[in-house]
């Protein structure tokens, strides 16, 4: 296995008034390397009235021949042990977006959103295929980055 070929992830977290972010950043070297390399995250809200634990994975499945993208994911609550959690409506959203590493999106950025109420379902799941914003030519070979925040929402209130 090629070093080379391992993304850089970091995970930048934050509490605001009626919910919980988590922002992903991978730098890849090229978008071909994406494909070897699932990304998988278990993330934590760590509230103080609703805690909520996700599981979030997404799936490169490759480059057409239009230079478009194919991913899957999904981003899943888990459940607890917890019935006043289990009971709670949360509402989820993914955001995921291709740009270069100076932040120029390559393709339009992809938006889910949902309300669940059920620990254990899974909320959120697709299949896109996105054109590129541009001539992809120009990003081929070139080290670009895959965004994705995660935003959790209606566990807590400000105050
Ligand atoms: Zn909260």
């Amino acid at each position: 296995m090629s070093s080379g070929a391992t993304p850089t992830v970091t995970a930048r977290k934050e509490k605001i008034s009626n919910g919980h972010n988590v922002h992903y950043r991978l730098t890849v070297p090229n978008i071909h390397t994406l494909q070897a390399w699932p990304f998988a995250q278990t993330y934590r809200t760590n509230c103080q009235d609703l805690p909520s634990s996700w599981r979030f994975e997404m799936t490169f499945h490759g480059m057409a021949q239009d230079s478009s993208v194919s991913f899957s994911f999904f981003l899943k609550r888990k459940k607890s042990k917890n019935s006043i959690v289990n009971g709670a409506l949360f509402r989820a959203t993914v955001w995921v977006a291709f740009t270069t590493v100076n932040g120029s999106p390559i393709f339009p950025p992809t938006v889910f959103s949902k309300d669940i109420l059920s620990p254990g379902e899974e909320i959120l799941k697709s299949v896109e295929t996105i054109p590129p914003l541009s001539d992809m030519g120009q990003f081929l070979g070139q080290e670009l980055v895959v965004e994705i925040s995660i935003m959790i929402r209606f566990c807590h209130t400000e105050g």
